[in-house]
């Protein structure tokens, strides 16, 4: 019997959509990471439409400790301003933080200076620091290749460890920083476009080959990953690596004790 959900550990698929195009037609949606880690709710990456999928999902954003963003771009930041208006209850109640690199909150930022003051405070993403949020930790170990200063997120809970790879180029030391039970990857590209400093399909199976993780999700799919559909890609690089790879829908709920019996 369980009377509340203090002990469990999910992440909620509010989209799956990666890049312009997928996101400007809304072939998939685009609302982020809803995290609930031992009672601690944290929204990460609340791109166009966060606001849409979290209340249709019933989650209540008034329950959020902080929203984080691995980076300014639309996809990924769009849905903050009217996340913050949610989760501080229109201001009314002050409270949460807020985490984004230094670039979205500077020159041009991503935020309304208003709601600033809605927070409780914001944090200001740096590479190699550690951060804690209610009963949950979480570092960005490395800044990545991305045209924006963009992280990747180690989350650890009191039972369970997972990464989320946010958007970047390959490089070598992705493999090292993101070392975890369960692996988010974010794969825009079925093959490397050397200009275009996104993970493909190719990057994400060697990270899952080198990592080992007990489960990888494969999530925000680029047009030509979507029309290759992404849960044939999963299975196949399940069947080739020997590790269990889920390719995320729209709304799914991943159950972190999952991992515990694998
Ligand atoms: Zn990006």
């Amino acid at each position: 019997m369980r009377n509340n959900n203090s002990s469990e550990d999910t992440i909620t698929f509010l989209g799956t959509a990666g890049a312009r195009f997928m996101v400007i037609r809304q072939l998939a949606a685009s609302g982020g990471l809803w995290l609930n880690l031992s009672g601690t709710e944290i929204l990460v990456d609340p791109g166009p439409g966060s606001i849409v999928q979290s209340t249709k999902r019933k989650l209540k954003a008034d329950k959020l400790s902080a929203i984080i963003l691995s980076h300014r771009h639309l996809d990924h930041s769009a849905d903050v301003n009217i996340m913050v208006e949610a989760m501080t209850n229109g201001g009314f109640n002050r409270h949460g933080w807020l985490f984004a690199p230094s670039d979205a909150l500077e020159t041009e930022p991503v935020i309304f200076s208003y709601l600033k003051n809605y927070v409780e405070g914001i944090a200001v993403l740096k590479e190699g620091n550690s951060y804690t949020i209610g009963n949950v930790s979480f570092n960005t170990p490395v800044r990545h290749i991305h045209p924006v200063e963009t992280y990747g997120i180690v989350f650890r809970t009191a039972s369970h460890t997972f990464a989320y790879i946010a958007d970047t180029r390959y490089f070598d030391n992705l493999c090292q920083s993101y070392a975890s039970e369960l692996l988010i990857i974010n794969i825009v590209l079925m093959e490397p476009k050397p200009p275009i400093d996104h993970l493909s399909v190719p990057d994400a199976e060697y990270i899952i080959k080198e990592i080992k993780p007990k489960v990888a999700i494969l999530n925000h799919f680029g047009m030509g990953v979507w029309k290759a559909r992404p849960w044939e890609i999963a299975q196949q690089m399940s069947q080739q690596i020997g590790v269990r790879v889920i390719a995320a829908r729209d709304g799914m709920k991943f159950d972190l004790s999952q991992l515990d019996d694998s």
